[in-house]
């Protein structure tokens, strides 16, 4: 079983600088930018402290996935200096009753799984006069465990999105199977963007207005982030390899 480890301030500062370094060496292996790729560093589990860590050594983009544990952190840093341009990334199965709770406080919601979640950020978003974007969930290895459309799901979904005014969809997300090998992931990664490529090119997917770069592909975990990113990822979601292992059992706020 892992153990929590709590991190101090400089053990998280050099832990990013070298997932940057990573991501870099990745895109250059792929002949992309770094500066294409967006660091989403997840924090759930983690105390605020962590974040303000992070927050401290420049992170901007957090990624959390449980409603009330996002929120409370977003209160957290609401009024503090030190945390402007922030952005909070809703990375975890949502129900549809929390999504009052999101709307207009995220920038992105990487886990839309169902086109009626998508019609409730729509109703929500309407009510609060704002246009959320999100990206729709694919479980590309069509994983029983996991949330999400399937490949041959995903462009009915983008078109049911489409005709919703105050929901922007701008990319693709996906949780590849966890593996010790993140090259038997490679072809996921390389299916995910030959969809969102192809979504986008029919206008199905659209441009973000939050400055992400679009079409947007999320995926890449601390297992296997380099890989997803030669193979196009524009975000990746990384944990363990910013703020150390997880001990749930520690976790106060479930949902
Ligand atoms: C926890 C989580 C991550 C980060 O996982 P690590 O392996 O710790 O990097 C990424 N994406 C989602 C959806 C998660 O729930």
């Amino acid at each position: 079983m892992e153990t929590e480890t709590n991190l101090s301030a400089e053990e998280i500062r050099s832990n990013l600088q070298c997932v940057e370094q990573r991501i870099a060496a990745a895109s250059a292996r792929a002949g992309r930018r770094p500066d294409d790729v967006t660091l989403v560093a997840v924090s759930k589990t983690k105390p605020a402290e962590d974040v303000a860590f992070a927050l401290a050594a420049g992170q901007r983009h957090f990624g959390e996935n449980y409603v009330q544990e996002l929120n409370e952190k977003i209160r957290i840093f609401e009024e503090r200096p030190e945390a402007e341009g922030v952005h909070w990334h809703m990375i975890g199965h949502l129900q549809r009753n929390k999504v009052k709770y999101l709307v207009g406080r995220v920038s992105l919601i990487h886990s839309v799984d169902t086109v009626a979640l998508a019609e409730q950020i729509e109703k929500e978003s309407a009510k609060k006069g704002v246009v959320t974007e999100i990206l729709l969930e694919i479980n590309v290895a069509g994983e029983e465990s996991k949330w999400g459309f399937s490949m041959e799901e995903a462009k009915d979904a983008a078109g049911a999105v489409k005709a919703l005014p105050h929901v922007r969809l701008i990319g693709l997300m996906t949780s590849a199977p966890y593996t010790e090998d993140p090259e038997s992931n490679r072809g996921y990664f390389r299916a995910l963007k030959a969809l969102s490529d192809g979504l986008y090119a029919e206008g199905l997917i659209v441009p973000s207005g939050n400055g992400f770069r679009t079409p947007a592909l999320s995926m890449g975990m601390t297992g296997d982030f380099e890989v997803a990113v030669e193979e196009g990822a524009t975000m990746v979601r990384v944990g363990t390899a910013v703020f150390g292992a997880r001990n749930y059992a520690d976790q106060k706020v479930i949902q």
